[in-house]
């Protein structure tokens, strides 16, 4: 098997599975018990949210832990547009995010309030001028991706911090799921950012919310006391405990994975100049993703074409929805190239010859589906 999907997620870390299992087994007690076994529970949470913070170099009282990025997202937008609604109903992002920012954002736009995409150069960037002339005094939220996740784009994210000084009382919030675990992150010029442990090889069903301390937001879940008041329902003790391995992990070697994925990236670029298809991503793109066009050939008959070849790469991305990629349309404006796009995502855990036997069975495919 040939796996390219790890934008999509990454298969679980084994020593990730052993913390939480072990958390499982050992760590009993609910952490708001007031027993000794739930003074444990909340003692080993505490301890994990501690790492978790340190390798973020944020408060521990900054992390909200979530269900995924899905719900970090939903939680910010809609927590800061209930909680501050009274100063502004204005959002401003890109067409460019994940359908769990622009969910939420169709359900505000569709009860009331004004949500504008800022527009993108040729290289899929955001025009910076376009920001400023479309933030407003009524602009509660600038909601930008740091990494898009089917093309790889990185947005300037300090130069929009730099804009966004002026305005002090619109927060700025990025979903930074595609680069945790990838490329650094700072999340000191945020007010939010959002990630989630299953694309850095942690488990399915644990996200975190970086919320900057003293900006209050309206909770998306209501009820009882969790580990901050942002989110209630139980503390999910194995699996903050695997997150905070994940991530260790994810900080591990850094800069070699980093490198590796690099070389990887530009070997597939050469290998894919030799085929008939056309490539999406900027070359300052994030190395883990490579999306390209096919010529004539529908992406989805593709992805079953290397099915076969035991071979999994995506279409667009996992979530999104419709026939074409929003993304390459807003950079291509060519719908035909948006229909037939692919994203292959690599790791350092990716092979050259996974990557020879790839683009030969790509080619032979593109041979085959011609005719
Ligand atoms: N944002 C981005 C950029 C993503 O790539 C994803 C996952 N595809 C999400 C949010 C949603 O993450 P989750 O499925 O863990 O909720």
């Amino acid at each position: 098997m040939i796996y390219l999907d790890y934008s999509a997620t990454t298969p679980v870390d084994k020593s990730v599975i052993e913390s939480y299992s072990k958390a499982c087994e050992r760590f009993i007690g609910n952490p708001n018990s007031l027993h000794k076994l739930g003074v444990e529970a909340k003692e080993v949470i505490d301890a994990s949210t501690k790492q978790i913070a340190e390798l973020l170099h944020v408060k521990a009282s900054e992390i909200i832990y979530t269900s995924g990025a899905t719900e970090s997202n939903n939680t910010v937008i809609k927590g800061i547009a209930s909680k501050y609604s009274n100063r502004g109903k204005h959002i401003i992002s890109t067409e460019l995010e994940h359908s769990s920012i622009i969910g939420p954002l169709n359900y505000l736009a569709n009860n009331g309030y004004e949500v504008d995409f800022v527009k993108l150069n040729k290289d899929g960037k955001i025009d910076l001028e376009d920001l400023k002339s479309k933030l407003r005094d009524d602009t509660i939220l600038v909601s930008i991706s740091s990494v898009n996740s089917e093309i790889g784009i990185k947005q300037p994210l300090k130069e929009i911090r730099k804009i966004l000084d002026d305005y002090p009382k619109c927060f700025f919030h990025s979903d930074m799921t595609q680069s945790l675990g990838k490329e650094e992150v700072d999340l000191s010029i945020v007010d939010f950012a959002s990630f989630s442990a299953q694309k850095f090889y942690g488990m399915k069903g644990i996200g975190l919310l970086y919320k900057k301390e003293k900006i209050a937001i309206e909770p998306l879940l209501h009820g009882g006391k969790s580990t901050t008041i942002y989110r209630a329902g139980t503390p999910a003790l194995p699996l903050i405990v695997s997150v905070a391995k994940a991530l260790r992990l994810a900080y591990e070697d850094f800069n070699t994975k980093y490198k590796k994925v690099e070389e990887l990236n530009e070997y597939l670029r050469d290998k894919l100049s030799l085929l008939e298809v056309d490539i999406n991503s900027p070359i300052d793109a994030i190395p883990h993703i490579l999306n390209f066009s096919l010529r004539g050939i529908k992406s989805e008959t593709m992805l079953h074409a290397l099915e076969k070849d035991d071979i999994y790469i995506s279409t667009q991305t996992a979530c999104s929805v419709g026939d074409y990629s929003r993304a390459v349309y807003a950079i291509t404006e060519d719908k035909e190239r948006s229909s037939t796009s692919m994203r292959v995502s690599i790791s350092y855990k990716t092979t050259k010859e996974e990557i020879d036997t790839f683009t030969e069975c790509l080619k032979k495919r593109i041979e085959e589906l011609k005719k």
